[in-house]
């Protein structure tokens, strides 16, 4: 059978198979940083290749290829590159195609690291950005492509508020002006959402986050044309954000079990959503499964058989309730991060964003009462039985 053909869940467990010399069924850990060569035309041979994964562990590793493959094969794109973390793919995708005194798109809400990397690239090289507050007005998006943009990034769903982009949009308007365009795939995963697919250049994703799913290991990645990341990888060969193959390895082996992951993660994140948005004590319910969203028809066209496991609520009672809430929490644990096994929660006023001026969490949507939730795969009763215990505790038990 063509592997082009299989579904995504044989593709996450069979794409990157290579036996590497052995005929051990998962792969060895090539933990090594440098690889011995068969004579010296070979050296200079992989001196001048894109990506020898056996020459030396900067330049690429059997362990890395794995996890590209398979990568490259869930999101339909064409080749994959693995980093050390997913800021240093962002950082890679910025210092690869952009200048300084280029101009940029991006929404207004996004997550802080890559608006921080965007700031910095601003202040310190030039680039001109243009922030899209409403990220479902095709309009705004259009109006802010200038003659100088050179590059167009999207979030979807966005951290922390779950806001929606419509892909094919923005790699239409993308194709129309000449403009390179980016998908941080984080929240989604190429489970529910393939960027490339829909026409966007690159997408970039930490996999960090659902990609390892076990919350043991940091890494990026980031998928598109062969030309495109083989750019990428023309950068990080020199600026050297390597990722460890004892980090590839584990990535791997998280991979396997993607489908399996998100889609049981998304099946208790649809139905805590909704139960949430019946709870007296909340006010408000991100989720774009749920009908209420404003993103929600984009979202259900775009994102193929879930939503996703990320959703965000806010509490009747702003601060103090959010505090005591997260408390309160036994199962939840309370943690930065997303996307592993067990159900995470955040409490972006009183920890992320406690020194965030007011004004801009006005502008992130980031009021005092809002919980952003990962949702994990644990028995949907018990997550239920924990925000219960939360609520009580918050003083908000009806
Ligand atoms: C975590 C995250 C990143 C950064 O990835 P790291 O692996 O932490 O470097 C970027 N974008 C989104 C949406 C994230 O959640």
């Amino acid at each position: 059978m063509d592997p082009h053909e299989w579904g995504l869940s044989t593709t996450a467990i069979h794409a990157g198979r290579k036996h590497n010399g052995t005929r051990s069924v998962t792969t060895p850990i090539f933990q090594t940083s440098v690889f011995e060569l068969k004579e010296n035309a070979e050296g200079a041979e992989f001196a001048a290749a894109v990506e020898p994964p056996q020459f030396y562990t900067r330049w690429g590793n059997p362990n890395f290829s794995e996890v590209q493959a398979v990568v490259a094969s869930l999101e339909k794109a064409e080749r994959a590159l693995i980093t050390s973390s997913g800021m240093s793919a962002f950082a890679t995708v910025f210092e690869t195609f952009l200048k300084p005194g280029d101009h940029v798109v991006a929404p207004a809400a996004i997550y802080l690291g890559t608006e921080q990397l965007l700031r910095r690239w601003e202040t310190q090289k030039g680039l001109r950005i243009t922030w899209v507050q409403n990220t479902l007005d095709a309009a705004e998006w259009e109006a802010a492509v200038t003659d100088g943009t050179r590059l167009i990034f999207a979030e979807t769903p966005s951290n922390p508020t779950l806001s929606i982009t419509d892909l094919a949009m923005v790699a239409d308007l993308g194709r129309r002006r000449g403009v390179r365009t980016v998908a941080d795939n984080t929240f989604a995963t190429p489970i529910f959402t393939r960027p490339v697919e829909l026409g966007i250049d690159l997408s970039v994703s930490s996999a960090t986050k659902y990609l390892g799913g076990h919350s043991d290991l940091v890494a990026g990645v980031i998928a598109g044309s062969e030309a495109d990341i083989a750019a990428c990888w023309g950068t990080t060969k020199i600026t050297g954000p390597t990722v460890d193959p004892f980090s590839a390895w584990l990535l791997h082996r998280g991979l396997k079990t993607l489908c399996l992951r998100v889609r049981r993660a998304a099946d208790n994140a649809q139905s805590l959503a909704a139960w949430l948005l019946w709870q007296s004590q909340v006010v408000r319910v991100d989720y774009p499964g749920n009908r209420e969203h404003p993103g929600h028809a984009v979202a259900a066209r775009q994102m193929t058989g879930g939503f996703g496991a990320m959703l965000s609520f806010e509490l009747a009672g702003g601060l103090a309730a959010g505090q005591r809430f997260c408390e309160a929490l036994s199962v939840i644990t309370r943690a930065v991060s997303l996307g592993g096994v067990e159900s995470l929660i955040q409490h972006p006023a009183s920890m992320s964003h406690l020194r965030t001026p007011p004004e801009v969490k006005a502008r992130l949507g980031i009021s005092d009462g809002l919980l952003r939730f990962s949702v994990g795969i644990e028995d949907e009763a018990d997550l239920k039985a924990d925000l219960e215990a939360g609520f009580q505790a918050a003083g908000l038990a009806r």
